[in-house]
Formats: C-alpha cells, sequence, structure tokens
C-alpha cells in the first residue's frame, strides 16, 4: 500500500488539497481518540516523494522560518524574508533526502518563526499524535522545518505532547537558502535521518542543526547569528552526525524534569504572558497583563527568579485573584529552587518554555497547588533527599 493511503488510514486522518494561504484552515473531524468529543485538525498532505517500499516513512511539517528563507544577495544572512521556499523546494534541493526515506509533507505555515503561535503549535500537536501514534501508524518519524527564532518554544510544546516513541525532530537554518554555505539541506537531511533512525526512538523531540542533536526540553537558542546557536549548556547535546549518520551519548532516556500531556481535549491554550524583571521593574505589568486577559504570568527574574521589592504586592495580589505566577530567570540557565509557597518557582524550565508548561497545565484544568506540584516536585524531591 501507498504510503499515503496508509498514513492517511492509520491516522485516520483526511488528505486534502494544498492549502490556499499559510494558516488557512482548521479542518477536523474526530478521529485521534475515540473518548474525546473534541474536534481533531486533519492533516492537509501538500507534497509526496514518490514512494518506494523499501525505504522508512517520515512526515515533515513544513512552517517557514530561515531555512525557507531567501535573499536577492548570496552574502545577505540577515536582511533577507524568512518563509518564501515551500516544502517541494526544500525536499528537492537535497535529492540524498529521497535514498533515506520517503516523504509526506503539508506546509502548516510558511512565516517567520514569530508568527508561530499557540494555535499553530497545537494543531502540530494534535496532528503529531495521530500520524505517529497510532496503534497501527505507518509513519516512522516526523521532521518540523521551522524558523530559528522560537524553535526552542515548538520543540518543548512537541516534547510534552507527543506521547509515544516516535521521534519528533525540529531542524531549522542559521542562512537562507539563497546564501553561499546555507545551512538548511544538510540541516534538513540529518533531520529526516535522525527521524527514521531506530537509535533515535523514545528520546522525546530533538533539535537538529549544525551535525548536533539535543533534546528539546534542555536546548534553547544562544546566540542570534551563529551556525552553532542552539545549545543545552548544563546538560549538553545527547548526539550528532559524522558523514550523515546520528550517534548517541548515551541510550535512550527521557528528561528527568521533563511534564506530559495530554491535548486530545484541550481545544486552546490559554494566554499566559512573560515579563522580564530588571532595575525599577515595578510589576504594574502585571494587572495590565490580567487585564488584556493573561490567565498566568512568567517573570523572567533577574538571577534565581528575583525581582523587585516594589514588584511584590502586584505579584501578591495576582495570586490572591487565581492567577499562577512563575518566577523563572531570565539568564536562561540554572535553576530557581523550589519556594513552596507564593510565586510558583521554574525549575530548570527558562521563560518562555515556563510559559508553555504554564499554558497547558491551565489549558488541562489543574488548580494553582497542582501547577505548583507540577512546576516545583521534582526538583524539591532531589532537594529534599
Ligand atoms: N527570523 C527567522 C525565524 O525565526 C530566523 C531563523 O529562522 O533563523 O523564522
Amino acid at each position: 500500500m501507498k504510503f499515503t493511503s496508509t498514513l492517511v488510514a492509520a491516522a485516520g486522518l483526511l488528505a486534502s488539497p494544498a492549502l490556499a494561504a499559510p494558516y488557512a484552515q482548521l479542518q477536523t473531524r474526530n478521529t485521534t481518540s475515540s473518548s474525546s468529543t473534541v474536534e481533531q485538525p486533519v492533516l492537509n498532505v501538500t507534497y509526496t516523494s514518490p514512494v518506494n517500499s523499501s525505504l522508512p516513512n517520515v512526515v515533515i511539517f513544513a512552517t517557514g522560518g530561515t531555512i525557507a528563507g531567501s535573499s536577492a544577495s548570496n552574502t545577505d544572512t540577515t536582511k533577507y524574508t524568512a518563509g518564501v521556499v515551500g516544502i517541494e523546494a526544500l525536499v528537492q534541493a537535497v535529492p540524498n533526502i529521497l535514498n533515506v526515506t520517503n516523504v509526506v509533507g503539508s506546509q502548516v505555515a510558511n512565516t517567520g518563526s514569530v508568527n508561530i503561535n499557540s494555535t499553530i503549535i497545537l494543531r502540530m500537536a494534535k496532528l503529531a499524535n495521530g500520524i505517529l501514534c497510532a496503534e497501527n501508524s505507518t509513519t516512522d518519524g516526523l521532521v518540523i522545518t521551522h524558523g530559528t527564532d522560537t524553535l526552542e518554544e515548538t520543540a518543548f510544546f512537541m516534547d510534552m505532547t507527543v506521547n509515544c516513541k516516535s521521534p519528533v525532530v525540529v531542524v531549522g537554518a542559521m542562512r537562507p537558502s539563497t546564501a553561499i554555505s546555507a545551512d538548511g539541506p544538510a540541516n534538513l537531511l540529518e533531520a529526516v535521518t535522525v527521524a527514521v533512525s531506530p537509535a533515535a526512538r523514545n528520546r522525546g523531540a530533538m533539535i537538529v542543526l549544525n551535525d548536533r542533536i539535543g533534546q528539546a526540553t534542555y536546548t534553547s537558542k544562544t546566540n542570534a547569528n551563529s551556525l552553532d546557536t542552539f545549545q543545552a549548556i548544563e546538560q549538553g547535546y545527547i548526539g550528532g552526525f559524522l558523514s550523515n549518520k546520528p550517534f548517541f551519548y548515551y541510550p535512550a532516556s527521557q528528561p528527568t524534569f521533563k511534564n506530559k500531556f495530554d491535548v486530545t481535549n484541550i481545544t486552546e491554550l490559554p494566554q499566559v504572558d512573560v515579563l522580564i524583571s530588571y532595575q525599577n521593574f515595578d510589576a504594574a505589568l502585571i494587572p495590565a497583563a490580567v487585564k488584556a486577559g493573561a490567565k498566568g504570568i512568567v517573570i523572567g527574574g533577574t538571577g534565581a527568579g528575583s525581582t523587585t521589592d516594589v514588584a511584590q504586592p502586584y505579584i501578591e495580589a495576582a495570586l490572591a485573584a487565581g492567577i499562577p505566577i512563575v518566577l523563572s530567570s531570565k539568564t536562561n540557565g540554572g535553576a530557581v529552587p523550589p519556594s513552596g509557597s507564593g510565586a510558583i518557582s521554574s525549575g530548570f524550565l527558562n521563560p518562555v518554555k515556563s510559559r508553555l508548561q504554564l499554558q497547558l497545565a491551565l489549558a488541562t484544568g489543574m488548580g494553582m497547588e497542582e501547577i505548583r506540584g507540577l512546576f516545583e516536585d521534582k526538583l524539591a524531591g532531589y532537594l529534599e533527599a
């Protein structure tokens, strides 16, 4: 049976013609979970490679970014337009991909990653569960092509929400497709190669750029310009590539500080805003954010969650009104240790990752103390041992 029809049957999804515009329809149908009455999204297949039955199968969600960016100048690495090149051209630029795997692609969006939003990541998580985690799935792995600016957010979200052993690999590029030494083609080839590698199973979502494999919960963008921008400073890479062959430093394992969520019944993610603390921060932005619709707030504290004395009454008032406040660190490194009361401590999650976990906690109906436990209990277990 052809991959496309097998994929569609396995996931219970309907293939449909190419989207007229990025972000277009969220076609829905009750498919992913029989116990759910919430309509699940349908995959819009916009590209299928020729099928070779001896090869594994990968699905690519293309979202845009620099990897799909284009510029009139081949030396321009800052003023190009992100999200221009479509999935078919991306795959065709690297013919070696079709020696490694069959490909079914969906152009989920085509934009710079600053415009990737809660609706898009929730949709991708639901599609990923339907495609990868169905009992009779014929898809070996999922690749998401993505702008690097918010790549760590999408990757972390997928890590928390795709609930099976199949790999999810999020890939981008720092140089547009038109640049001399564009990094996108090699990154994409490595991403699909690791996505179909048996050694990549049961490692959650991974980030692949620059010949390195990072685990999504711990990996972040650390440099605005350089090719080696994605790093897990404390935890390190989990693997890499030599001559396009993936290797791993350790057997498959999951991050200690990762929490899992079932998105089947989530229809939208609540607004959670991030504020950064600094000298003179008076946190009047907290009530302003709540007034603008925030159901939770993350503060990127100046050190281990620290913020000004003047901010304390605003934090206490928000907590008293039932708005969870999570204190993280704008240093993007280290941990905010558990406090046990008052504002919630982020542990090792940086501000943007804390935001996503808080969104999922609120969306699944957790109350204040349950959310505190989610953020604080694992690290508290180590500190109190
Ligand atoms: N601005 C681009 C984006 O995030 C940057 C990149 O992809 O590297 O889409």
